[in-house]
């Protein structure tokens, strides 16, 4: 198998005070060896390996027992917003090289590779990008990734991820198609907030119109993710609990996070989870709930009064690499087994070189079972400057 560069995932970061990772031997002693002191507790589990996964399925265990139950699939690279926080304008410019038409999957190469993700586990799809919208025939995809079924014979849990712009348009056609349920992305209600962090001042109301088209084509249950960057929409934090509590859409608050390079993170900038969590709890109080499911990246919480709930994904202070069941596919074929890598493991070529499912199992799973990817529990200084691929790239 050929790699992208370096280790493949984000297993080699070598920051300071920082172990190396190498082999499958997971490491032990603390997990927190981050400069910036931030009040990170490690999750489970570390010790587990061997060769039954850490939720007791049968599946496919790497090398700390996280068993790979998602996958991400990027349809592109490309975006219409240009959030400062993910594609910053000044970076990706009109002149900014996108990937070519022929390197970038087809609807075919990408349901074969979901196919055989499938039989090694996994059982959530999250078409993404990029986004994944801006794809055309969109819909056909999410037909042929609908008709997979797992070893159990079960259809996979698929849902995607959109900033909403085109959800008007589409939702109809993607609910017909087999989709079953949607996030969308919406950092305010407030249109000069929501402007300027989506970066090409992309009206809410048409956001809110694509909302309103996916539950209208039975898209459910409805999700809202909300990235909080310090000094640009904390005042949006309340407002939105509001509407998405009478609205009855699950709201998740995400910690602004490190990944990709361009777009200038700092700590500063991060409104970490408890603060967001008091600032609902002041007025909306706020008890914690089971996780749904483990491997659960949204802290779950209810509104006392009965009313709903809201989560928060807060990677930067609480991580969750733990409980980590996430692969990455990329655009450009490319597997990524963690959302800060810097190097990943390439699928196209041996795919189109015409390897047979068996190969393509082969090289998956070798990859996955290799996999120690822990970034966020490693956050740093020296992490921070790594060249990460992009979020885009990658698929959020
Ligand atoms: N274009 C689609 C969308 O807007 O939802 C899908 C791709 S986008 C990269 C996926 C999610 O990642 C969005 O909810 C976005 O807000 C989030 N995201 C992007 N950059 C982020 C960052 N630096 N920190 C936290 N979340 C981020």
């Amino acid at each position: 198998m050929r790699h992208n560069g370096g280790t493949g995932g984000s297993g080699e970061p070598g920051p300071r005070g920082s172990r190396r990772l190498t082999g499958t031997r997971p490491p032990d002693g603390p997990v927190h060896d981050s400069v910036y002191h931030v009040p990170v507790e490690p999750t489970p589990d570390h010790a587990v390996a061997g060769s039954r996964s850490f939720d007791g399925r049968p599946g496919l265990p790497d090398g700390f027992g996280r068993a790979l139950r998602d996958l991400r699939i990027s349809v592109t690279d490309r975006c219409n917003f240009r959030c400062p926080y993910c594609m910053p304008a000044e970076v990706f410019g009109r002149d900014f090289a996108f990937l070519p038409r022929a390197q970038v999957l087809t609807f075919e190469e990408i349901s074969r590779l979901a196919g055989i993700f499938t039989s090694l586990g996994v059982r959530k799809l999250r078409i993404t990008g990029g986004e994944p919208l801006a794809r055309r025939d969109l819909p056909v995809l999410v037909g042929y990734l609908a008709a997979l079924r797992n070893p159990d014979g079960e259809a996979v849990d698929l849902t995607l991820t959109t900033n909403g712009s085109a959800l008007r348009a589409l939702a109809g056609s993607l609910a017909v198609a087999g989709l079953q349920r949607v996030t969308v992305s919406l950092d305010s209600l407030d249109d000069a907030v929501a402007g300027a962090m989506n970066g090409v001042d992309f009206p809410v109301a048409r956001v809110l119109d694509g909302i309103a088209a996916a539950r209208s084509a039975g898209l459910a249950p409805l999700k809202v993710n909300t990235v909080v960057r310090r000094g640009m929409n904390e005042a949006s934090i309340l407002p939105l609990a509001r509407w998405a509590r009478d609205e009855g859409l699950v709201l998740r608050f995400i910690e602004y996070m490190d990944v990709g390079h361009s777009n200038g993170w700092r700590l500063d900038d991060v409104v970490p989870a408890s603060e967001i969590l008091a600032i609902l709890d002041a007025e909306l109080p706020l008890e914690p709930i089971e996780p749904g499911y483990r491997g659960e990246v949204a802290g779950r919480y209810r509104y006392r009064d009965g009313s709903g709930e809201v989560g928060v994904i807060a990677s930067v202070t609480r991580p969750f690499c733990g409980d980590c069941t996430r692969a990455r596919l990329s655009a450009d074929g490319t597997l990524y087994t963690c959302l800060f890598a810097v190097a990943g493991s390439d699928l196209k070529t041996p795919l189109r070189d015409g390897a047979s499912d068996a190969e393509l199992t082969a090289l998956i799973g070798a990859v996955w079972s290799q996999r120690v990817d822990r970034y966020s529990e490693l956050r740093s200084a020296a992490t921070e400057r790594l060249p990460k691929v992009e979020m885009f790239a990658l698929g959020g």
